[in-house]
């Protein structure tokens, strides 16, 4: 029975983590996104191949990929030249390292000029970070960049109880105090939402506090929300799971919050859409909902629902 959460009882209940080469990215894939000025622009996303996370949220299944030591200086310029040179160009970047940007020794700051110079041509350049990770590096990041800048940072969830038993270390006033930072420096920022996050039960009170959660990070000055159903496979979420503490959510479920947190009008709004069949509810109509989703995303508009003997 697990007790209490901590760094150790987290990695305690972890499989074996993938051997990485540390000059190769994880993953990289282009795809259309609709930004804040309305138009769908193609974004590239590179998944770098990093130092592990120094947090341990409970969730957390991101350090699979990583390296157990600080990533050599130049690596992560040379991954992002081999993924540029084998996708389409794109005026927008995303850069997501498992991780934060702007821990030096996941990104080693030494880099930075390099990594600038290999996005000089990037209208808009997106990087993930943990909110309480803010410094005088960030802008001077920032200004390397020819185009816009923005940070994408995981709230999670702002579930009074839950929050804190998540290990992020966070609390709603870190949050609201890194997007405050970030805007002062002209840097905008979005923010990963949980929808079923370990440690709330019903499917209602798991609707309404995701949806609790997107107003929160709308209110503190996001421009964009992205919805993210919480899976098991990481050790402790099973663990968890055989305790009855997280119920993995159901496709419906993630459907009507990403139809309502859509409906608030109050900024863009993603539903993630890896891996979908884990949380399927009718295979008949699987298909054409995530199509649905997927259209969804990307017109930013609440689609008629599909029809089916389920619903
Ligand atoms: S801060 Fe992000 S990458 Fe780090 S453990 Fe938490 S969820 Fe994973
Ligand atoms: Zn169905």
């Amino acid at each position: 029975m697990i007790k209490k959460i901590e760094n150790k009882t987290v990695v305690d209940y972890r499989p074996p983590k993938a051997e990485m080469d540390p000059h190769r990215p994880h993953f990289f894939l282009n795809e259309p996104e609709k930004q804040a000025d309305g138009n769908i622009k193609s974004v590239n996303t590179i998944f770098l191949t990093n130092r592990e996370c120094p947090f341990k949220c409970v969730m957390c299944d991101l350090w699979r990929h990583t390296l157990d030591e600080p990533t050599p200086k130049g690596a992560i310029p040379a991954q992002i030249e081999f993924a540029l040179d084998r996708l389409p160009n794109a005026p927008v970047v995303k850069l997501y390292n498992s991780g934060n940007f702007f821990d030096g020794k996941a990104i080693p700051r030494d880099d930075y000029h390099d990594i600038a110079r290999l996005l000089a041509n990037a209208e808009h350049v997106i990087v993930e970070n943990h909110p309480k990770l803010i410094g005088p590096f960030i802008p001077e990041f920032r200004n390397l960049l020819n185009g816009s800048f923005e940070i994408a940072l995981g709230l999670e969830s702002i579930h009074p109880v839950v929050m804190p038993k998540l290990n992020k270390q966070i609390t709603r006033e870190n949050f609201s105090e890194a997007v405050r930072f970030l805007e002062s420096h002209g840097i905008s920022s979005r923010a990963f939402i949980l929808l079923n996050p370990p440690f709330l039960k019903g499917v209602e009170e798991n609707k309404r506090w995701c949806l609790e959660s997107v107003k929160f990070a709308f209110e503190c000055g996001v421009s964009a929300c992205s919805i993210i159903p919480t899976r098991d496979g990481n050790g402790i979420m099973e663990k968890l799971r055989e305790q009855g503490e997280f119920e993995p959510p159901t496709l419906s479920a993630l459907e009507s919050v990403f139809e309502k947190a859509l409906s608030l009008n109050r900024g863009r709004v993603f539903c993630d859409l890896w891996d979908l069949n884990r949380f399927l509810d009718c295979e008949k109509c699987i298909d054409k909902r995530k199509e649905r989703l997927k259209m969804m995303n990307l017109s930013q508009e609440v689609l008629p629902k599909i029809r089916c003997n389920c619903n």
